[in-house]
């Protein structure tokens, strides 16, 4: 099972024999920085159908954070299901710090490391200056929350304020363009090419200058370096491509269980966790309890393996997943937890589909 924590672990560390290391996700796309910077034209792509996906992307989410003993402590997040009998500690105690002391530097100073999301789509390769040989491949690409939120913009509907008309969103995981069938008749939405830019930054890359083109067929780079719609032919063979995204996603019942994370988070920092708290709370107590039932032996990340090696992230900010498994750090952090709710996100595929469909 796939776990983003495993990335982590460094290879010596496993050791199955016949199983392909779980940190690896076959036909991944890491882009390449030169001289600080990359440029990658890629598609997204819609969900590969009958094999039950029914959205184009997949979420995993982890914490993952510097104890004050300068361990580092992580574990998946199992707050996006918002299932009340599924609470991650973690976020349970944050929020009971937030609750306490408001947004105060006090608070500040208390909460763990806030959750961050992990995304898995198909991309298409159009055109990647860098790295040439993968243009026209499909792939699977891992993307954060910056990269979400180019997504999520683009579905949306804008107003002209000068003329008040609407300048309608895109479905960015479309094949088709304004011209085809399928969008003149209202059928689907049109897609277009996302230009995807790094530059390196102090803190890590930035995407600021990243943006969706103009809706368009999806295209392929040729060798007079013009970009040319696709033929439906075209298409279908990208199509046939799709990676599942299913694998990738941890299910519920593989989730390290609620009192797994606090007895891990006790043992490596050396306090109880809600010591704090402890006092008559009833919702430690209920979570206890109906966390009981997921107290299955599947661990996905066994913190003490993959965090105690030499391997671990040295910087103090929040180090992203993929930084000891490439040198190729794909988060753009935020700098702290300081805020809970500014960032935009996308909570489940109810609310993607609504967005795709209200705009
Ligand atoms: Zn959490």
């Amino acid at each position: 099972m796939y776990s983003a924590l495993n990335e982590i672990g460094s290879a010596n560390k496993r050791k199955d024999k016949d199983e392909k290391p779980s940190y690896e996700i076959e036909g991944l796309f890491k882009p390449l920085m030169k001289n600080g910077k990359f440029k990658v034209i890629l598609r997204f792509l819609p969900a590969k159908v009958g094999d039950g996906d029914e959205i184009p992307w997949v979420e995993n989410r982890i914490h993952l954070f510097q104890l004050e003993n300068g361990q580092w402590f992580g574990c998946d997040c199992v707050g996006k299901f918002k299932d009340k009998d599924l609470k991650c500690p973690i976020c349970e105690y944050n929020s009971k710090v937030w609750n306490k002391y408001g947004k105060t530097k006090e608070a500040r100073d208390r909460v763990l490391g806030k959750w961050k999301p992990k995304y898995y789509s198909n991309v298409y390769i159009v055109k990647n200056e860098n790295q040439p040989d993968t243009e026209g491949k499909v792939f699977r690409l891992e993307y954060s929350r910056a990269i979400m939120g180019f997504i999520t913009d683009a579905i949306a509907d804008k107003k002209d304020d000068e003329t008040g008309q609407i300048i309608p969103g895109i479905n960015p995981f479309s094949y088709y363009g304004p011209n085809d069938k399928c969008v003149l008749s209202g059928d689907e939405k049109a897609g277009a090419n996302f230009v995807w830019e790094g530059i390196q930054d102090t803190n890590g890359p930035s995407y600021k200058t990243s943006h969706f083109n103009n809706p368009r067929r999806i295209c392929k780079h040729a060798a007079d370096d013009k970009l040319y719609d696709m033929t439906d032919d075209e298409i279908e063979a990208v199509d046939a491509q799709l990676y599942t995204l299913k694998d990738i996603e941890i299910p519920k019942e593989k989730y390290r269980s609620y009192n797994a994370i606090v007895e891990s988070y006790n043992k490596k920092s050396g306090k109880n966790l809600f010591e704090e708290f402890a006092d008559g709370s009833e919702d430690y107590a209920a979570t206890t309890k109906s966390a009981a039932p997921m107290n299955i032996q599947t661990t996905t990340v066994n913190d003490d393996e993959i965090f105690g090696t030499a391997s671990q992230p040295q910087k103090m900010s929040t180090p992203s997943f993929t930084e000891s498994a490439s040198s190729m750090p794909f988060d753009e952090d935020e700098t702290s937890t300081s805020t809970q709710a500014s960032v935009t996100t996308v909570d489940d595929s109810d609310d993607f589909f609504a967005k795709l469909a209200n705009s």
